[in-house]
């Protein structure tokens, strides 16, 4: 297939001092076929739609678009390869292909961020720092367990499912195939996995990875396309499990689909995080936290900090410190080393963040951006924060998935927990104060699946993450995300 090296041609009329990464050392495929039994296979009917960069609306490759059909030939590739070597082959040598992807990924550590910020918008830093570092640390974190299973599960015998289909979405492409593929290899099942049709390219780089590897052909097969190819995943009726990570409503339609079915789920959903500041916290460090959490990666991370709850006694100086350093955030090119906050995933999620924008200042809530220029072209939002809101407000109740944060006052624990709560969702929360026995009391009443202290959007694979209520069900991540793939 045919190499090319993209260019990249940014102008955003910034006078800055530019620091960026380079893109001379990267391969991306003019197109990229379906990765099926260990083979490069064409679509069935030959559609191919574009992968963008969102930077630039510049095209970067031609992708597969997978069928029914095509789904079916990777499901039977996955059933073939569980049936006549993954299952059967010692533990010990699974974890030993599962410790070569990990090593692979680390050798190519570099390209994988350039390309993961090329095709997702990302600011290379997010990229460099935490996707790619977070991928290899997971496959092995997953390939330690692998020839453990009865240590991790005593007397319980853990055997696994089969053929495993799982579906991603496009704020942390590698990572989300890596939370997936890697506790499904070490625990023995086969995968067939959709990575979201905006950010294919670090899946189908992964691809090349495990070819590279060795592993048995049909191990892991890789379908691109959008939600159809999910839905034809979903619907297979030779997959043992599904594990899901995307939105709330798609989520739904999953869960009713495979009602009545032997097959297992998890589903990682949306979140509507509450970050909850007391006046005894450490207030720099909170406003890097809350910034942090809700700005950095344009606010594309379903556990965001997207709803923001100040003490009232520190509400001024906390408001202050929030825009000063708002004004100082560097937004632009997102290969640039420098760069606080990139390009919006696509145009579909640019409109619906300005849809929710415009609803904020309809429901009469005060908005505050920063004074900055955004690119000319490409997906581009500025941070935005809107105080006066109200719990009823849809910015406070609804996912938006993008660079805004609502922010809200309280006098008292009591209160503010039971506004935090007041969510149809529960996925994550922070809580920033001083005092140890606070930290645990408030902790200890949200009824989120992850709560960080005096600290925010940490990730490692030993802990488990996922929601309670609207934020799902399940957990990916340690010992918990093992046995998500394991039956007893
Ligand atoms: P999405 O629209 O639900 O898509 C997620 C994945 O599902 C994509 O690969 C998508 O394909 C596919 N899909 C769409 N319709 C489908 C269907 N009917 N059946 C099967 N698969 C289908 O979500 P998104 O917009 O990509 O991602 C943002 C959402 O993900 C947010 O709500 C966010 O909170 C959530 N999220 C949750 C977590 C978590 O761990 N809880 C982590 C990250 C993101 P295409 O995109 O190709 O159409
Ligand atoms: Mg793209």
């Amino acid at each position: 297939m045919a190499k090319k090296t993209i260019k990249i041609n940014f102008d955003t009329g910034w006078d800055l001092a530019p620091a960026p990464e380079s893109t001379g050392h990267i391969q991306i495929n003019n197109k990229y076929d379906l990765f099926i039994g260990g083979k490069w296979v064409k679509p069935s009917s030959g559609k191919y739609f574009e992968t963008t960069n969102p930077a630039d609306e510049q095209k970067l490759a031609l992708i597969a678009e997978a069928n029914a059909k095509d789904v079916d030939k990777a499901v039977k590739a996955a059933r073939k390869a569980y049936d006549t070597v993954w299952s059967k082959m010692p533990a010990k040598e699974r974890g030993k292909y599962i410790y070569r992807i990990a090593r692979l990924i680390q050798e190519k550590a570099r390209e994988f961020a350039v390309i993961e910020t090329l095709d997702g918008g990302k600011p290379i830093r997010e990229s460099r720092d935490i996707d790619i570092p977070l991928a290899a640390a997971h496959f092995f974190y997953y390939a330690g367990w692998a020839d453990k299973l009865e240590y991790a599960f005593p007397n319980r015998k853990p055997k696994s499912l089969g053929v495993a289909g799982q579906i991603t979405p496009w704020n942390f492409p590698l990572l989300m195939a890596a939370w997936k593929i890697a506790p499904a290899l070490a625990t023995g099942n086969t995968v067939v996995l959709k990575p979201a049709e905006t950010t294919s390219l670090t899946a189908l780089k992964l691809a090349e990875v495990i070819k590279e590897t060795g592993l048995p052909d049909g191990v892991v097969n890789i379908v691109t396309g959008a939600g159809e190819t999910g839905a034809a995943i979903v619907n297979h009726n030779d997959i043992d499990k599904i594990a899901f990570t995307g939105s709330t409503g798609v989520g739904k339609i999953i869960q009713n689909a495979i009602a009545g079915t032997n097959k297992k789920a998890t589903l990682e959903l949306g979140g509507k995080a509450a970050n909850i500041i007391f006046e005894d916290a450490p207030l720099d460090q909170a406003v890097e936290g809350i910034i942090n959490g809700i700005f950095f990666n344009q606010g594309h991370v379903c556990c965001a900090g997207s709803r923001l709850f100040i003490q009232e006694s520190v509400y001024d100086i906390v408001i202050r410190k929030l825009k000063d350093r708002m004004e100082s955030l560097i937004i632009g090119n997102p290969l640039d080393k420098n760069t606080d906050v990139g390009a919006i995933n696509s145009k579909e999620q640019l409109t619906t963040i300005n849809k929710y924008i415009k609803i904020g200042k309809e429901e009469g809530a005060e908005i505050y951006q920063p004074n900055c220029a955004l690119p000319k072209n490409g997906y581009w939002c500025k941070p935005t924060l809107f105080t006066g809101v109200s719990q009823s407000s849809r910015i406070v109740q609804e996912e938006i998935f993008g660079p805004v944060l609502a922010i809200q006052t309280f006098r008292t624990v009591a209160e503010v927990i039971d506004k935090a709560n007041n969510t149809p969702f529960g996925l994550s929360a922070g809580v920033w104060t001083d005092k140890g026995s606070k930290m645990f009391n408030v902790t200890s009443q949200l009824n989120a699946g992850i709560v960080w202290g005096n600290t925010y959007n940490k990730f490692d694979p030993t802990s488990p993450f996922g929601g309670y209520k609207e934020s799902g069900f399940g957990r990916e991540g340690g010992l918990h995300g093992l046995k998500a793939y394991l039956k007893f």
